[in-house]
């Protein structure tokens, strides 16, 4: 295949006879239409446009076109180590993050892992991301994570939190206001939250955290319903001292009780689900299934490339895998076969697009393909594969067999971020120069065993748990069964 150029700037673009995937109120599909990007907006959705001259005319034939996908939870300078935990728990994390080596990372280490995460999710048609950005040690921290954003065609909001400090020592310092105010547009395409974990003490020490927050006229991102770290306690304390408002964001929100879903639907707050994380790492079995019984709007996340995926379509595949495993799961263990099961396709990419809008405030933004919305489009079209056709299922295909390698073309507020299957005005170069000085300096300060040893955890001889996780509402299951 030859490399046609990029578009000039400015110009209107229109995708030609593609299956269009709108996410409106309806989730209208339509096959063979057009999607016309005028300016930073869509223009118009439909059948044979009529379209300005000079538009660019692009083949969109046996090709998906569907809204830019939403992560609501990335902690995107993890990806200057990409892969290296891929055989971690959650425990090995923290031990390596957070007690141990988290604090060597320089202002330059979270540019590079910022700038290579960035631009991995634009190239898989993620068109806005929260940067989860918890080792914002210094504000010099902060202006790099932002300046790596800054420098990649994309929508972005900066989550910022600091692991190596309470929050509400770093939450209130005086530096924060000004770095925010001087910083951060907080506009369509800027955005601003802040970051940390509430851990149930009864003290309540993050409650000066949620207060700056408050002050800043921030939401509150948060880690809830992790296993053996956050619990119903957090939630609970943070529900009595009047601080669960409407737009906050609770990730995994995995091992809660009905109580603490409650709380949260009844106060405004979405769920971010990383289902892959969930799956691998202990935070609790991934929460969808519990959490759609109660009414919490669903975004999607990736988490971290530290272990898996920061793509879309593996964040769909592993909520939709684990959801339906859960369905099937239940059902056998009160001796039950589900023979139609609840979650759809459509609902996990509603979830992608849509539920990932909404959970930001860009639901008038963003998350669909309807007049008026900012032009954030993703063309799913590859000439060269034979998992393109035959094309009979779209919710079905983007979620089941679509892959990053098929995202031909992205658009972010109108303006071309990928073409042709390749990124658009990038140096991709430069960021793979920056992560190789990271591994190299990080790789230094550790010493090679050490290096090693953090990349290949040891698998422990005898037992140290009696099986750690335990879900109550499994008791009658199987597998627990035959452990008796
Ligand atoms: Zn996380």
């Amino acid at each position: 295949m030859t490399s046609k150029p990029a578009p000039e700037t400015g110009r209107p673009i229109v995708f030609r006879g593609g299956t269009v995937l709108t996410m409106d109120d309806a989730r209208t599909v339509l096959p063979d239409a057009d999607v016309l990007v005028v300016g930073t907006d869509v223009a118009a959705v439909g059948p044979h446009l009529e379209v300005p001259e000079g538009t660019v005319e692009v083949d969109a034939s046996g090709g998906i076109v569907m809204p830019g996908m939403i992560d609501t939870h990335r902690h995107l300078w993890q990806t200057a180590m990409r892969g290296y935990g891929a055989d971690w728990t959650l425990t090995q994390y923290f031990v390596w993050n957070y007690l141990s080596y988290g604090k060597l990372f320089r202002p330059q280490d979270i540019y590079a892992g910022n700038l290579v995460g960035a631009l991995e999710a634009i190239d898989a048609g993620v068109t806005t991301t929260v940067d989860w950005s918890h080792n914002l040690q210094t504000t010099d921290h902060a202006e790099a994570a932002v300046d790596a954003m800054q420098a990649t065609p994309g929508r972005f909001v900066l989550a910022y939190g600091n692991i190596q400090a309470g929050p509400w020592e770093w939450s209130t310092r005086p530096e924060l206001a000004d770095f925010v105010n001087r910083r951060i547009p907080r506009d369509e395409m800027f955005g601003f939250q802040l970051a940390f974990d509430v851990t149930g003490d009864p003290a309540f020490p993050e409650k000066a955290a949620y207060e700056a927050a408050r002050e800043l006229g921030a939401k509150v991102t948060t880690h809830a319903g992790v296993w053996g770290a956050t619990n119903d306690d957090g939630i609970r304390l943070a529900y009595e001292n009047g601080f669960m408002t409407e737009g906050n964001i609770y990730v995994h929100a995995a091992t809660l009780s009905t109580d603490s879903y409650q709380r949260i639907a009844g106060t405004g707050g979405f769920a971010s689900v990383a289902a892959e994380s969930e799956s691998s790492c202990g935070q609790g079995y991934p929460s969808s299934w519990s959490i759609r019984k109660h009414g919490i709007p669903i975004s999607l996340s990736n988490d971290t490339s530290v272990w898996w995926s920061g793509d879309g379509f593996s964040a769909m595949r592993a909520t939709l895998n684990a959801d339906r495993a859960r369905e099937h799961h239940e059902a056998h263990a009160t001796g039950d076969t589900v023979t139609n099961i609840s979650l759809r396709c459509e609902d996990v990419v509603g979830w992608a697009t849509r539920g990932g809008a909404d959970a930001l405030g860009l639901g008038s933004v963003v998350g669909s393909l309807e007049p008026g919305r900012r032009a954030d489009v993703v063309l799913i079209r590859n000439e060269d594969s034979p998992v393109m056709f035959p094309l009979l299922n779209p919710y079905g295909h983007v979620v089941m067999q679509a892959q990053r390698g098929d995202v031909q073309a992205v658009l972010v507020n109108g303006k071309v971020a990928k073409w042709d299957h390749k990124l658009v005005g990038v140096d991709l170069g430069a960021a793979r120069a920056a992560v190789g000085e990271t591994v190299e300096y990080l790789r230094g300060q550790l010493g090679e065993e050490e290096w090693v040893k953090g990349m290949n955890p040891e698998i422990p001889e005898s037992k140290v748990l009696d099986n750690p996780y335990t879900y109550t509402d499994y008791a009658s299951a199987d597998t627990h069964k035959s452990k008796e």
